[in-house]
Order: C-alpha cells, then sequence, then structure tokens
C-alpha cells in the first residue's frame, strides 16, 4: 500500500498532525523533496520535536525512514537535527534512517548565495529563507551538484568541486564583489549558520569562496553519513515487493509546487503527490491513496499573491483565533476565508483521493462564514486557478455561509456536529468536488472526526 499525505493549500495545513496520526500504520515514510527551509513541529509523550529534514516516522523506533533523491541535504544542518534527537533520547542509525545516494548536497555556497542574492534584490527580495535551497536546486539542474554518493570517492568529488568553486568565483567577483567590499556588512548579511560560526569568516579568503574551507566541511560532516547512504530505489523496491507500507510525506502545499504553485513565490521543488515515487527512488510505482490535507480557511507566509486576504479587524480576529504566528519569528501570517478557486485546483494537481479538512474549530467564532467561490479577472468569472499576472489582478467573489458559534473541539462523530457545521463541510466538499474524509477540530491527536463512521 503506497500512501501519500500533501498540502492542498499554501502550508500550514495541519499536516504535520495527520502525519502524525496516520505514521502509525505505516513501515516506511519518505521524504522526497525540499530541504531544511520548512518542516513540522510533533508533539507527544517524549517532548516537542522540531524536524526540518527528517521524516516525521523517525518518532517511531519501529518505522524505516528514507530521504529521497528529489531532497537537497544540508549536511551539517541533518547533523545537528539528528544530535538534538539523539540527546533527547530517540534512535538513529542506518537502520531506520537511509539517505539516497543520488540527493544533492547543500554546500555552504548554496547558502551563500542565496543570502547574497536576497542582499543584491533589497527591496526586489524574494523572502528566501535563506537556507540555500534554491541555489542547491539551482545547481542541481544545471548540473553542478555534489551528491551524496560522491562521498565515497573523494578525490574525485574535489576534482568536481574545485570546477565548482572556480565557477561560483566568477560569480562572486562579478556579481557580488561590490557588497563584499563592505566586509563588516557581509558578515552581518551572510548571517550565522546553525553551528555559530559565521559563513563570511569561515568561507571566504581574501574576498573569494575558500576551497578548502568547502573540502573540509565536507569531509567532516560527510564521514558521519557514510553508513547512511543507499540506493534507496532498490531499497524500497524491494520493500513493495514485500508489501511495504509506505508513506510519502510532502514538505510545504501545492501552491508552492515549482510548476503548478504561484510562481516565483514557490518551493524550488515539487511538492505534488505524484513526484512522491520519483523523489523517493521509486518512479515506476502507483499510488494507491492521496490524502490531502485542506484548511477550513486560509492563511499564506510571506510574499506572493493571496486573492482572499483579509485585513483589519476581520484579519486579526482569524489570526488570533487560528494562532497564525510563525512559530519560529511569531511573525503574524497573512490569513482570508476558505478559497474555492485554489483549494479545487490545489485538489487536482495533488490528485487527492481523499480529503482530511482541518482547524474547523477556528471558524466556530463566525456569525457568517465568508468562502471565495470565483475570481473576477477584469470582469470576468472564473473558477479555474489563473497564472502570472491574471492571479495578481483577480479579485474574490464571496459567498456567506452561515456560522454555528459554539465550540466544537469536542466534537468525535457526525452526530456530534452543529447542523450548520456538517452543512459547512459538505458545501466545500461539494465546491471542490473531493470527498472529506476526515475533519480536524483540534491539535490534539484524537480530536477529529472520521466522517465514514
Ligand atoms: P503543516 O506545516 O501543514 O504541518 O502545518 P502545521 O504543523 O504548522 O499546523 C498548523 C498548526 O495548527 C499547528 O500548530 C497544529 O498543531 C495546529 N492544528 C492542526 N490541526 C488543527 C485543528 O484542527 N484545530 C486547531 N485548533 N489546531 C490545529
Amino acid at each position: 500500500m503506497l500512501t501519500s499525505i500533501v498540502g492542498i493549500n499554501w502550508g500550514d495545513e495541519g499536516k504535520g498532525r495527520m502525519v502524525d496520526l496516520l505514521s502509525e500504520k505505516q513501515d516506511i515514510v519518505c521524504r522526497y523533496q525540499g530541504g531544511n527551509n520548512a518542516g513540522h513541529t510533533v508533539v507527544n509523550e517524549r517532548g516537542k520535536f522540531i524536524l526540518n529534514l527528517l521524516p516525521s516516522g523517525i518518532l517511531r523506533p519501529e518505522i524505516v525512514n528514507i530521504m529521497g533523491n528529489g531532497m537537497v541535504i544540508d549536511l551539517k544542518h541533518l547533523y545537528n537535527e539528528i544530535g538534538r534527537l539523539v540527546s533527547a533520547g530517540i534512535e538513529i542509525t542506518p537502520a531506520n534512517l537511509k539517505i539516497s545516494d543520488r540527493a544533492c548536497i547543500t554546500l555552504p555556497y548554496s547558502v551563500i548565495f542565496d543570502r547574497l542574492e536576497e542582499w543584491r534584490l533589497a527591496d526586489k527580495a524574494y523572502g528566501s529563507t535563506g537556507r540555500g535551497i534554491a541555489p542547491a536546486y539551482g545547481d542541481k539542474y544545471m548540473k553542478k551538484s555534489i551528491r551524496m554518493g560522491d562521498l565515497f570517492y573523494p578525490e574525485a568529488m574535489k576534482n568536481t568541486l574545485r570546477g565548482l568553486v572556480d565557477y561560483k568565483n566568477l560569480i562572486v567577483k562579478s556579481l557580488y564583489g561590490e557588497l563584499l567590499r563592505d566586509e563588516e556588512k557581509a558578515r552581518f548579511k551572510l548571517g550565522k549558520d546553525s553551528g555559530d560560526e559565521y559563513y563570511y569568516d569561515q568561507f571566504f579568503k581574501d574576498g573569494l569562496l575558500d576551497f578548502d574551507a568547502i573540502v573540509a566541511w565536507l569531509e567532516k560532516y560527510g564521514g558521519f553519513f557514510k553508513d547512511y547512504v543507499v540506493d534507496t530505489g532498490v531499497y524500497l523496491t524491494d520493500a513493495v515487493a514485500n508489501g511495504k507500507r509506505v508513506m510519502f510525506e510532502a514538505q510545504l502545499g501545492a501552491l508552492r509546487d515549482i510548476d503548478f504553485g504561484i510562481y516565483p513565490f514557490t518551493s524550488s521543488s515539487s511538492t505534488i503527490a505524484s513526484y512522491g515515487p520519483i523523489g523517493a527512488g521509486i518512479p515506476g510505482v502507483r499510488l494507491d491513496y492521496t490524502l490531502g490535507i485542506m484548511k477550513a480557511y486560509s492563511s499564506c507566509v510571506g510574499a506572493g499573491p493571496f486573492t482572499v486576504e483579509m485585513f483589519g479587524d476581520e484579519a486579526d480576529a482569524l489570526r488570533k483565533a487560528g494562532g497564525e504566528f510563525g512559530a519560529a519569528t511569531g511573525r503574524p501570517r497573512r490569513v482570508g476565508a476558505f478559497d474555492v478557486v485554489a483549494s479545487k485546483y490545489g485538489c487536482r494537481v495533488q490528485g487527492a483521493d481523499e480529503i482530511a479538512f482541518t482547524k474547523l474549530d477556528i471558524l466556530s467564532y463566525m456569525d457568517k462564514i465568508p468562502v471565495c467561490v470565483a475570481y473576477d479577472i477584469d470582469g470576468k468569472l472564473t473558477t479555474d486557478f489563473p497564472v502570472g499576472e491574471a492571479l495578481n489582478i483577480a479579485k474574490p467573489v464571496y459567498e456567506y455561509l452561515p456560522g454555528w458559534k459554539c465550540d466544537i473541539s469536542g466534537c468525535r462523530k457526525v452526530s456530534d456536529l452543529p447542523k450548520e457545521a456538517l452543512d459547512y463541510i459538505l458545501w466545500c466538499e461539494k465546491a471542490v468536488g473531493c470527498k472529506i474524509r476526515y475533519v480536524s477540530v483540534g491539535a490534539e491527536r484524537e480530536a477529529y472526526i472520521d466522517m465514514t463512521e
């Protein structure tokens, strides 16, 4: 059985809680895209854990976790992430963590280039997380990467890296030379890495990237991971043939997908379900089941078109009710009404078989609930999610559904729900054309309703 759990919207749909709930029934959990630019917070009886790179099955000792070829991996970040979990008593060994030999490494200069480019762009910056993800994927498609399997052949790896660093230094000189002349600012702009060292001091010499420092970094952290690196395709093919249950776990939502999302305000990788087998190492298999995680209202982190955005008191009330503040930064997230146009599109590109509809309890304070049923683009109504400038200028068309005005966080069966809440669920289900299987009414593991029971 091959299952995929993916986001339907812009992210923060509550994937973490559904993955946590459903991973119990899996043998193998795979991460198939992205890097350490986002992650899940999982709370269980052993504590609170932040997972940026590791698949969430790592918290269950019986599950084998795969980090697939579709990922980009910052070795130092992973080393530290594992270190934090191990010191909290989680066992992580080559038996329960397997890293693809084809995954690309996010190098220190990937992070440096990410931050340099945001610095250069100034007020036109993308709002990158500064973790090197876009440069790492850019290099992958330019065929200028070092991959995990290269760690086994250090001399060949160094030869390749020499050419790459020479190439990168041409760009450093020509594009960023002027900026880097201000050393104090460079130190500040290039920031610290997770190990308390400044990228600038550690990886620059005489104003250029220092080849030896990058080799030393690769040797130090690469050495640790050699026992974890395998051909995940061979491992997974065998597992599937033996009837193992495999789950593909996405980071970020459909609208952040590099092809189908709100480009260029997307992630740099493919977040959609059908990429799961490819990014894990078994492109020939078919998914048996895709569960899309869809939020009962909208939220969006960072820049980019967000048609249903609310402002003022209306936004403050929803943001406060939903706790929509960045986990790390505390920055307020953008919020809005449930968006049928975007969500229907999200269900379609994800190929969702069923939906988990999350955070319904958050809407309990509303007298009437706005839902966006169409976009108005230059006076023409559409329900097809547009692209580019058409999306930028789209205006939302709203309808209003009756609120239920009572606490539903204790509901555990369909019959516990007030009529208006059930009507809202069924209305949204019909609008997006996909069966709502689970409804989540709280962050706790048991705070959900299985609509088939
Ligand atoms: P992810 O990035 O998609 O995994 O989403 P998050 O893990 O950031 O989930 C968003 C937040 O909402 C987390 O703090 C969850 O604990 C919380 N959450 C998830 N589902 C529900 C729900 O149904 N009701 C409430 N009140 N909170 C929820």
